[in-house]
């Protein structure tokens, strides 16, 4: 009998390119997708990432951590009273007062996530945690410090002495950029069109938040057409 996976899910293009390789690795029955209820604001990513679980024939759990979330100001939280920036990151920073973040940045959302995840593998028996972190380009690097490699790293130490040896974390996408990710995510005919990356509650992507530009530009680059449909 072969290992249990569990996968970090979002329904995004990454986590969604993790859960090809992790099927193909260790065949659906064996791969658990664990997505988060986090208070965000945009409804599409809990339900998109349910089809693309069903599309994959694997089990999706999602857990409630919106308690976690509830003192944050994050504009992506639901009950945040500030917009979602349409600016790319590097606009964004130059604005930013000392000590301040990006709206975006979700306070620790990846080290909470992770914790659980590992805590959950080993209810589940998995060996392994798949998570879906990537090399972030320009600025994007130190405005989501638990996006870093670095933070990869610590955590999958942190995980693997916490679990007596038990579980670890295999990041595949840590070194590769978006549009290395898309043309991963090709060869495996990831279903792009059920992916949402979108920080917007929308019917329809908005294309001009700061996950739509970054990813517009991926497709672009790859000289690809993105198969989902944008406001307008
Ligand atoms: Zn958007």
């Amino acid at each position: 009998m072969k290992n249990k996976v569990v996968v970090l899910f979002s329904g995004g293009i990454d986590s969604t390119v993790c859960l090809a390789q992790a099927v193909k690795i260790y065949g659906n029955k064996n791969v658990i997708a664990v997505s988060f209820d986090y208070g965000q604001n945009n409804s599409k990513e809990l339900i998109q990432s349910k089809e693309i679980c069903d599309y994959y024939k694997v089990e999706h759990v999602v857990i409630d951590i919106k308690n976690i979330f509830e003192f944050s100001n994050s504009s992506l939280i639901k009950k945040s009273n500030r917009d979602i920036p349409h600016e790319t990151y590097d606009v964004q920073y130059k604005k930013l007062k000392e000590n301040e973040n990006v709206s975006t940045n979700v306070p620790f959302r990846n080290g909470v996530m992770l914790s659980i995840c590992a805590s959950f593998a080993l209810s589940k028996n998995a060996k392994v945690i798949y998570y879906g972190i990537h090399h972030e380009e320009g600025i994007a690097h130190e405005l989501y410090p638990d996006c870093s490699s670095e933070f990869d790293y610590a955590m999958d130490m942190a995980i693997y002495t916490g679990t007596g040896k038990k579980v670890s974390i295999v990041s595949p996408l840590v070194e590769m950029s978006k549009k290395e990710i898309i043309e991963l995510g090709t060869k495996l005919k990831i279903p792009f069109n059920l992916t949402w990356t979108c920080y917007e509650d929308n019917e329809y992507a908005c294309g001009k938040c700061t996950a739509c530009i970054d990813r517009i530009k991926a497709f672009k680059e790859n000289d690809l057409v993105d198969p989902i449909k944008y406001e307008g």
